[in-house]
């Protein structure tokens, strides 16, 4: 089979054959990847971002949005529950199953969890063997979903539902929720901003006016352009869409430094904060503020298998609108360097 695989730090992929799991046993399955999503964590492990965090070894297939149809399972897979040719979404981070975060159903924050893509072979490939049904949810046919639309539910469109989830109780109607960067995440956020914040006031903010586009065709109510912007122009621009220069809460899918301190600038007194955004590697906030004005932080880290499970109603539902930019598995390097330059438009996935 082809896959586009990491073989050194700061090189671009290297496309080749390798070949594919034979004769599954137990549990495994063997997924044909209809779609692999893009990240820009992927991008990170490329530049050696998490070298110090995760133990993997070289070469590499990364993804970890992976949608696929069922090509082989093992033979302890109960009866009716896949069957070769069902279309699945893949939950790829599978943890120890014995510690208190697995036991509650957080396999991803699982302290000896690993995930596809980051260890475990991943989706830039034309098939992924995945260890247990157990993390497949399969999509109904009626539902006319395409795997490269719903491979990036399982981060982008996960992660972000996930984060909203931790604000959801302090929002309704008269507050207000700043999605923080419209790339591959943020167009999902403003999507689940509408349908979870219960009538809230819905802002996205990017430096890019065609993201923007994007994110006010996907409900939000007001965008603002924050390119070469200092914090107290942005507040005056919120305060003209909604009447008051601040918002209740803040989803930053950035996480730079100056993502961060600007969105902390505008959170009004009790707003709650969540960081999902990687970028940078320090947190630097102004402590008074912080502590006198009690604002709320979380840190909110892709999403369970639970969460994707709602997920996937919400899009089986029609409810969720799918940004995608295809390209071949030949292309990944190229889709990789738009992606870091800024130019995908939602989410580009890989089509092996
Ligand atoms: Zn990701
Ligand atoms: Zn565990």
């Amino acid at each position: 089979m082809l896959a586009a695989r990491m073989h050194e730090y700061q090189k671009p992929l290297l496309l080749e054959q390798v070949q594919e799991a034979k004769n599954l046993s137990g549990e495994n399955v063997l997924i044909k990847v209809g779609g692999a999503g893009i990240c820009r964590t992927d991008l990170q492990m490329i530049d050696g971002y998490f070298r110090e965090y995760i133990a993997h070894e070289l070469p590499l297939t990364l993804g970890h949005e992976i949608a696929g149809w069922v090509e082989e399972i093992g033979e302890s897979i109960p009866e009716n529950f896949i069957k070769k040719g069902d279309l699945v979404v893949v939950f790829s981070s599978w943890g120890c199953g014995v510690c208190p975060q697995c036991k509650s159903g957080n396999e991803q924050i699982c302290g000896k969890g690993k995930w596809a893509g980051f260890g475990p072979e991943g989706g830039y490939s034309e098939f992924v063997l995945i260890p247990s049904y157990k993390y497949l949810i399969k999509v109904d046919k009626e539902s006319n979903l395409k795997p490269e639309e719903i491979a990036p539910l399982t981060d982008a469109g996960l992660t972000t539902y996930r984060a909203i989830r931790k604000v959801k109780h302090i929002l309704g109607p008269g507050k207000s929720i700043a999605i923080i960067g419209m790339g591959g995440l943020g167009s999902y956020a403003v999507q689940y901003a509408r349908i979870l914040s219960a009538g809230s006031t819905v802002l996205a903010f990017d430096r890019n006016d065609a993201k923007l586009d994007l994110a006010k065709r996907n409900g939000a109510d007001h965008v603002i352009n924050i390119k070469n912007k200092k914090s107290e122009d942005i507040r005056s621009e919120v305060n003209k869409a909604t009447g008051r220069n601040e918002v209740n809460a803040a989803i930053d899918v950035v996480g730079t430094e100056e993502s961060i301190a600007m969105g902390f600038s505008m959170l009004a007194t009790e707003g709650a904060y969540v960081s999902s955004g990687l970028v940078g590697k320090q947190i630097k906030i102004p402590l008074f503020p912080f502590v006198s004005r009690e604002f709320q932080y979380y840190g909110s880290f892709w999403g369970n298998y639970n969460d994707l499970r709602e997920v996937m109603e919400l899009a089986k539902k029609g409810l969720i609108k799918h940004n995608v930019q295809k390209f071949s598995l030949s292309e990944a390097n190229d889709a990789l360097d738009l992606l870091r330059e800024g130019k995908i438009l939602g989410r580009g996935v890989l089509v092996p």
